[in-house]
């Protein structure tokens, strides 16, 4: 079974076989040698082991394919994640500045009584 990729980076497309990359996971672009971690390259084995286990019992009725493509995925992985982490810890310094104002407000009002 080949996996297809093409390099974010240079745009080079290229396959590998899902054996040779469970043997040495390794995900390296021939173009411009960009790679992955080899961590995220092991988790999507594992996650492909699993669809594998999962499909197999099912042809004794029916045979499947799927067709996986990371810019068609659906949500919540549609979006980038990246981007969703930032704009949260943007959020969350905000509230952290309404507190201390909130806080020195009440102070105030003590000293006032
Ligand atoms: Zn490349």
């Amino acid at each position: 079974m080949q996996l297809e990729f093409q390099c974010q980076k240079c745009e080079e497309s290229f396959s590998l076989e899902f054996s040779d990359l469970g043997t040495d996971p390794e995900l390296r672009c021939p173009g411009c040698g960009a790679h992955a971690a080899e961590d995220q390259v092991e988790n999507l084995l594992a996650a492909l082991e699993e669809v594998f286990a999962a499909m197999s019992p099912l042809r004794r009725k029916f045979t499947s394919s799927v067709e996986i493509d990371s810019e068609d995925l659906p949500p919540p992985y549609d979006e980038a994640p990246s981007v969703a982490r930032k704009a949260a810890l943007l959020d969350e310094e905000e509230d952290e500045d309404e507190d201390e104002e909130n806080e020195e407000a009440e102070e105030r009002e003590a000293d006032e009584l």
